[in-house]
């Protein structure tokens, strides 16, 4: 092929790489092509996750292409167990920083690669397996297409972030209850008629969403200022951040002094427990000056509900009787519902003549 040919082809799949907002999309499409330009080798995507405490580094399956078929790792998770020299070399490419290089027992190449975010730390590797070792032009190809995915992904994470807490902005908020909303609804088309009755059971993974709002943090803002306030939600935003709550959970700020928490859990009580152990760090964290702070929190599962307002509503009614109840607490909507604590709301009925005007 002519060199100006593939360079259009180069060209051609940036653009499509740059065309997506969605980090799952985003990762299949790097693969989709590096698979075009280097068809029938293999090539997996790991995140890295550095651990602080233990100077350790935990890494997952993102997404690979092997025989030219490309999957996200979570349309398959059980290909996430690999081989104790793969992790070697990841580690290796961490630790130098570098390409890193290994032949195999027969003979055959892999290469990692890794990718840099926007403070120069290691976020990711690429491992490409192949026969022949990649020459050097190839290799800065490989290592200049992961730059340009590295680049436009630390884009979209910034346009994804709340400026302040630097958590996750409302926006994404929506359109996570949203997937999540749907593959709920897939896992339970998947079901017999007979099983629905339990379907609760049925979920692949049960999600949570937790609205954590500050108590009376008017009074916070009246006697010590606006910017302490900020100080204030800046310090909860890290707490909820920093060791409350496993890496893929996911945090919002919703809106001035309000959070949202979505995370994954198998039980109900498990929740419980989770954002439980959420509200009792904010409550005993020591806060300069002030005499403490805590949070209200409401929660209820993502499930069946009709829209992202829907199961936001419900964690808000859950939040409201935590307010009511004297704060600092936590509460299920759920369970608030089962218990006679709150009504459910009546259904929307379409024939009646209500005047809005
Ligand atoms: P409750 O326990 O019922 O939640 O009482 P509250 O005082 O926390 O609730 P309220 O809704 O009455 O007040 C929320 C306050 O949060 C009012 C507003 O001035 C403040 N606020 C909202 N956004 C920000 C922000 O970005 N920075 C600061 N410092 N304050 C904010
Ligand atoms: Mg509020
Ligand atoms: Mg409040």
């Amino acid at each position: 092929m002519s060199h100006r040919c593939n360079s259009l082809r180069i060209i051609d799949n940036l653009a499509e790489i740059t065309s997506h907002h969605d980090r799952q999309v985003l990762e299949k499409s790097l693969l989709k092509t590096l698979n075009e330009l280097f068809p029938g080798q293999s090539m997996r995507l790991f995140r890295v996750r550095h651990h602080q405490r233990q100077d350790d580094q935990e890494v997952t399956l993102l997404a690979f292409c092997v025989n030219d078929v490309i999957v996200s790792s979570d349309e398959n998770p059980s290909l996430n167990q690999e081989s104790v020299w793969l992790h070697e070399i990841m580690s290796d490419a961490v630790k130098q920083g570098g390409i890193q290089v290994r032949q195999a027992e027969d003979g055959s190449n892999h290469i990692a690669y890794p990718a840099f975010d926007s403070h120069g730390d290691i976020f990711a590797v690429l491992v490409h397996h192949c026969q022949q070792q990649p020459d050097s032009a190839s290799q800065r190809l490989i290592h200049g297409i992961l730059r340009v995915y590295a680049n436009y992904l630390a884009l979209i994470d910034k346009s994804q972030r709340d400026k302040l807490t630097n958590l996750y902005n409302r926006e994404t908020l929506d359109e996570q209850i949203t997937k999540i909303l749907v593959k709920q609804s897939d896992d339970l088309n998947k079901l017999s008629v007979s099983a629905v009755d339990s379907r609760r059971r049925h979920y692949a993974v049960r999600y949570w969403l937790g609205l954590v709002d500050i108590d009376n943090f008017k009074r916070i803002n009246d006697t010590y200022g606006h910017l302490f306030g900020d100080e204030v939600l800046i310090l909860v935003a890290r707490l909820m951040t920093s060791g409350a709550i496993r890496d893929d959970d996911l945090i919002f700020r919703y809106g001035g002094e309000e959070f949202v928490v979505l995370l994954k859990a198998a039980q109900e009580s498990d929740a419980q427990q989770a954002f439980e152990r959420l509200r009792r760090i904010v409550s005993a964290h020591v806060f300069p000056q002030i005499d403490g702070v805590t949070v209200s929190i409401g929660f209820v599962e993502v499930a069946d509900q009709v829209s992202p307002a829907d199961v936001l509503g419900q964690a808000d009614d859950a939040l409201y009787y935590a307010k009511q109840q004297g704060r600092d607490q936590v509460h299920n909507y759920q369970q608030l519902v089962t218990g006679g604590k709150i009504a459910i709301p009546p259904p929307v009925n379409n024939d009646s003549s209500l005047e809005l005007f």
